[in-house]
C-alpha cells in the first residue's frame, strides 16, 4: 500500500492531514491547520478552497486566474511554520520558478466567524 503524505510536509498522510478540510468534512480549528490546508490547496491547485477561506471582506483583492497562475506556474517544495500563534502564522513557503528557488516568507493574520477561521490578510517579509 502505497502512502501519500500531506503536501503541507506535516508529516502525516493526506487522508489524516489536510484532506478532510478539502473536502469540507471539518473545519480547520487553528490558524496553523488553516494555514497548512491553504499552502497544500496551491500545491493540488484547490483554488476554490483558497476563496473560501480567504475572509469574506478581503475576496474582492484577489482573482481566480492570478491565483491559479500562480499557484500553477511554481513548483512547490515545502512549507515551514516559523511562528503561529493566536490569529498570526508566519510562515516560509519554498518554492522552484524556471529551476531557480525561492522562498514566499509572509506574516499572515487570520480571523475567525461563525466558528470558522478565514485568511484575513499578510505582510511579505524581505
Ligand atoms: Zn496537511
Amino acid at each position: 500500500m502505497s502512502v501519500v503524505f500531506c503536501p503541507c510536509t506535516s508529516g502525516k498522510t493526506y487522508n489524516d492531514c489536510c484532506e478532510s478540510y478539502h473536502s469540507k468534512v471539518s473545519f480547520p480549528s487553528t490558524p496553523e491547520q488553516l494555514m497548512r490546508s491553504r499552502y497544500s490547496a496551491y500545491v493540488l491547485h484547490l483554488i476554490d478552497y483558497l476563496l473560501e477561506t480567504t475572509h469574506p471582506s478581503k475576496r474582492y483583492l484577489y482573482n481566480k486566474t492570478e491565483i491559479e497562475k500562480w499557484a500553477k506556474e511554481n513548483h512547490w517544495l515545502k512549507l515551514e511554520i516559523v511562528v503561529a500563534e493566536k490569529d498570526v502564522v508566519e510562515f516560509k513557503a519554498f518554492y522552484q520558478q524556471a529551476l531557480k528557488e525561492y522562498i514566499h516568507h509572509e506574516r499572515s493574520m487570520f480571523k475567525k466567524e461563525t466558528g470558522r477561521w478565514y485568511y484575513l490578510s499578510g505582510k511579505h517579509i524581505y
